[in-house]
């Protein structure tokens, strides 16, 4: 059993409870890979911004969760190293989708999980969460849960259609559950191809997509039924088309990729959403310098060569995210 604290790690309760009084949102970065994880740490601890670092299943998988967790905690003493002298580092289970995941990650040193049941039935999703909760608790992790249905592809987690939060649903679901945060559907999707071409409409002048807005009413009627309490948007990378455009340049193929415009996500930091997950913008970051890279350079074969602008790109993202998207920026002195 490894606690957390011993590691440097906070858990989401006190990041959470400022973001929602001050009117901003933590960004949940997700990593897999070392270039992404030192990129993450440079942005944050260069902007003082507090920062969820996020573990899906799939990069479990492919990185080895022990590899993993011992990354988290050297991200700590990087931090420092950088010079941020208090950092505000959670390590967060994405997507747990079993109690004996969840209960691994908490006995492993994560500060937090996130149990997935939004496919179960409602009251098996209560159940399964419930059983998380009061496990997660014991050691003072804090447990996120979901309540509707996402669209899109996140590793394991494939939904054709989208179902949003039913507001009457969410009082009797976090009561009754006792999560400590709710992620909610109110349009926003997995992956790189959020929107389907015929939701959206064209830009005249430019003919790029212009996706559907989200649903603000259901979220601030959401947020009328819990009135502080802690809202989480999943799927909310805004794929910037400069990025899709790089690696269509330069060999690539991602027709119509589109994602959640960041003036949506800008309104919805000031609301009770205080925590906004971002893994497909970092991808296409990274995705974008290497691409480049190569078809500039086709000898070029030294994977730093490559792989350190693609750092250098994603470290501009993810401060660009925390300064002029999140608002996160200067709440971890
Ligand atoms: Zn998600």
């Amino acid at each position: 059993m490894v606690n957390y604290k011993d590691l440097g790690l906070v858990n989401t309760r006190e990041m959470f409870a400022k973001a929602v009084d001050g009117g901003y949102a933590i960004p949940a970065f997700n990593f897999n890979n070392m270039e992404q994880l030192q990129a993450i740490i440079k942005a944050c601890a260069e902007t003082k911004s507090p920062v969820i670092l996020q573990v899906s299943s799939g990069a479990r998988k492919y990185a080895n969760q022990t590899l993993l967790r011992y990354m988290a905690e050297g991200a700590v003493q990087y931090a420092k190293e950088l010079g941020w002298e208090h950092p505000q580092i959670c390590l967060h289970l994405d997507h747990g989708d079993t109690f004996e995941l969840c209960k691994s990650c908490v006995d492993f040193g994560f500060s937090s999980v996130m149990i997935d049941g939004s496919s179960l039935p409602y009251e098996e999703n209560i159940a399964l969460t419930k059983r998380v909760v009061e496990y997660a608790h014991q050691y003072d992790v804090t447990v996120e849960a979901e309540l509707g249905v996402l669209a899109g592809v996140e590793d394991d987690v494939v939904a054709e259609e989208s179902h949003y939060t039913k507001p009457e649903e969410v009082i009797d679901f976090a009561t009754r559950s006792g999560c400590d945060s709710l992620a909610i559907s109110i349009g926003t999707s997995h992956g790189a191809y959020k929107f389907k071409p015929e939701q959206c409409t064209r830009d005249p002048q430019t003919g790029r997509l212009v996706p559907p807005p989200l649903a603000f009413d259901v979220l601030a009627e959401i947020e009328k039924k819990l009135p502080g309490f802690p809202i989480v948007l999943h799927g909310s990378s805004s794929v910037p088309q400069e990025y899709v455009d790089i690696i269509n340049a330069n060999g690539g193929n991602m027709p119509d990729a589109v994602g959640v415009p960041e003036d949506q996500l800008r309104k919805a930091a000031k609301s009770a959403v205080c925590k906004i997950n971002i893994d497909s913008d970092s991808r296409l970051a990274f995705t974008a310098a290497v691409r480049k890279v190569l078809a500039e350079k086709p000898g070029e074969f030294d994977p730093r060569k490559y792989c350190g602008p693609a750092r250098d790109e994603m470290v501009k993202l993810y401060k660009h995210k925390i300064i002029e998207v999140l608002g996160s920026d200067g709440k971890a002195e």
